[in-house]
């Protein structure tokens, strides 16, 4: 092959190699919108292959010991990947208790609940959550994983008002951490980011 023939095909192998990966993430980036894939903004889609939606925590449990590598996802509203994973995302939008216990002044929320549901509900039965996400579909888990501050500078943001934590580990085991008897481990979970496994449900005070 000489010089001229050499550059030709050099040439049109690299340009197949640009066209066929851009046919690649094109053809990812349509599946993804298609199958509602991105962030709530549309800025991010996801690169997570799967998304799992379990509706219980056993099922959460079955899922994280049978995966290698998985990441939970809330109702999207994160701006960056924090929320994405190179194996599994796991929504848990298909739990959704609510249950209030007026004598300790707490509610406890399934993982898919968001404050769009819970402030209302609470509302309706005299009490409220000392602050509130910026918009009403943020879950209350992402919101409380993150730090998200609410408003009001001398409001607490709103993982301030947790109370315990139930959540899957890497391990697939089942664990609470509460306030009152976990003090240390506790405060490390709480802002967890994601990172610490899969909250199935949280505990948040209330004030009337
Ligand atoms: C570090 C950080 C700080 C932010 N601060 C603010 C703020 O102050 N004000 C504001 O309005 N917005 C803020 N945002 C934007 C953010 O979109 C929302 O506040 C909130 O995180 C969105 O909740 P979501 O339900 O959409 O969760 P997602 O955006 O889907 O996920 C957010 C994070 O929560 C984790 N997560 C979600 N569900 C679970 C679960 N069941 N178990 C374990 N982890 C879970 C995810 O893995 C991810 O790390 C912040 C985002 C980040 C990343």
């Amino acid at each position: 092959m000489n010089k001229r023939e050499f550059l030709k095909a050099s040439g049109s192998m690299m340009a197949g190699a640009l066209l066929s990966r851009m046919g690649v993430g094109q053809a990812h980036k349509e599946a993804a919108a298609k199958a509602n894939r991105t962030n709530w903004a549309g800025n991010y889609t996801y690169k997570a292959a799967r998304l799992d939606e379990p509706g219980s925590a056993q099922e959460v449990q079955r899922l994280v010991t049978s995966l290698s590598n998985a990441k939970a996802l809330g109702a999207r509203h994160s701006f960056n990947d924090i929320a994405d994973s190179s194996g599994d995302q796991i929504s848990l939008k298909n739990m959704t208790e609510m249950t209030l216990d007026k004598a300790a002044g707490t509610v406890t929320v399934a993982a898919g609940v968001t404050y769009g549901k819970l402030a209302p509900w609470l509302d309706a039965q005299g009490f409220a959550v000392h602050n509130l996400a910026s918009l009403p579909h943020v879950s209350v888990v992402g919101a409380c994983a993150t730090a998200t501050h609410g408003s009001g500078v001398h409001n607490g943001n709103l993982s301030t008002a947790v109370r315990a934590i139930e959540f899957v580990d890497g391990t697939g085991q089942l664990t609470t951490l509460s306030r009152a008897a976990n003090d240390d481990e506790f405060n490390g979970a709480v802002v967890g980011l994601g990172a610490l496994g899969v909250i199935t449900r949280i505990t948040l005070a209330v004030v009337p």
